[in-house]
């Protein structure tokens, strides 16, 4: 018999999330973000639950965009990290993926095979990837000269600190993209990761980007998913396999790092990091049991950890126990492990099995 430990995903939410983000956008078309296997859900599951939805699916790179062709699904599909090699181009040509192309030299192989539709991603302050505003004149005047702009599409940037409403950074970005663009009106543009769709009098223009937030987890500094009207997409879930009551004195699992200062009843918990479960989440970590929250005890192993269900006389062997889904969010934990929602989520490892409802 399988270990019960699972991730149950909501297709239903991941849609209600996503017409959220659509309706957030405005004007704006949302792109579906699903790199890192659809945010550890699943890409080829979560790519057909918002087929009808989304315009277009936004993942990193080209083996992502290949797994929703595989999926059998025709969408256009931006690779944000734009092509790795100069054969690649011709790839995204023939399978309709859009590459944001953020260098020369991604520059250079276009003029090697049948050009793509194609981004330009703009630097306004990210500086991670992209072209300067001041660099764009010169690189359009080459793309004019190659007769490569028929198929670029429009300019992307990324915000650097859209999670922080108390940040000018956003703003200052908006206005460096605006300016570095505005001498060419026909073309798209791109901005807008989830945070920025929960700024008040952000445009994001003709495509935003909303990734996290139709996984239902908060994108925002201080809130959860919940807190912003996200519905939880992951549920994940694992048995209780042992309860023993632990006496005043005696300590749990490795380093033996928690002790009891009075009689406490614990359960074993059949999931660990070797699972994606947060080594760094520590004892009080929530969790919840029968719809109660409760607490970890301890050090998180590779394969089990233990809870205090002291509260909950009615826990028993079997029952399974809410890491993190609809009672205890993603961004609790993360919270209580010093990090996001997001490193959880993509974390949860191949040997967790997903049941899609
Ligand atoms: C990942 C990514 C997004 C989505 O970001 P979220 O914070 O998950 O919404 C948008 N744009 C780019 C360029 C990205 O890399």
């Amino acid at each position: 018999m399988p270990r019960a430990t699972v991730a149950r995903i909501d297709l239903g939410a991941l849609k209600y999330n996503y017409q959220l983000a659509q309706a957030k956008a405005g004007a704006a078309q949302a792109m579906a973000v699903v790199k890192a296997d659809g945010y550890g859900h699943g890409i080829k599951a979560v790519a057909h639950a918002l087929a009808d939805d989304a315009g277009k699916f936004a993942v990193a790179c080209l083996e992502e965009a290949l797994e929703i062709r595989a999926a059998g699904l025709s969408q256009p599909v931006v690779m944000l990290q734009g092509v790795h090699g100069r054969e690649d181009v011709e790839l995204c040509f023939q399978q309709g993926f859009e590459p944001v192309l953020h260098n020369n030299h991604q520059l250079d192989w276009l003029a090697e095979s049948s050009a793509p539709a194609y981004w330009l991603k703009v630097n306004t302050g990210m500086n991670r990837l992209g072209f300067r505003p001041s660099e764009l004149p010169a690189v359009m005047a080459t793309l004019d000269g190659a007769g490569q702009r028929a198929e670029l599409q429009g300019f992307v940037t990324h915000f650097a600190c859209a999670d922080d409403t108390s940040s000018s950074m956003t703003r200052e970005q908006t206005r460096i993209f605006e300016q570095a663009t505005k001498a060419w009106p026909s073309l798209m543009r791109s901005v807008g990761n989830s945070a920025a769709h929960f700024l008040p009098d952000q445009p994001l223009y003709d495509w935003s980007r909303p990734g996290i937030m139709l996984y239902g987890a908060s994108p925002m500094i201080g809130k959860t998913g919940p807190d912003l009207g996200l519905k939880p997409v992951m549920t994940l879930e694992a048995p209780l396999i042992t309860t023993r009551i632990i006496k005043p004195g005696e300590s749990i699992g490795y380093g033996s790092t928690w002790v009891a200062q009075s009689e406490t009843r614990m359960g074993m918990v059949a999931i660990g990091y070797g699972d994606g479960y947060p080594r760094h989440a520590g004892t009080g970590t929530p969790a919840a049991v029968l719809g109660q929250r409760i607490g970890l005890l301890g050090r998180v192993s590779m394969d089990m950890l233990a809870v205090d269900l002291t509260g909950v006389p009615e826990a028993q062997e079997g029952d399974m126990v809410e890491l993190w889904g609809k009672t205890v969010s993603v961004d609790e934990v993360a919270a209580c492990a010093g990090t996001i929602g997001y490193e959880l989520l993509t974390g949860v490892t191949a040997r967790v099995p997903r049941d899609y409802h």
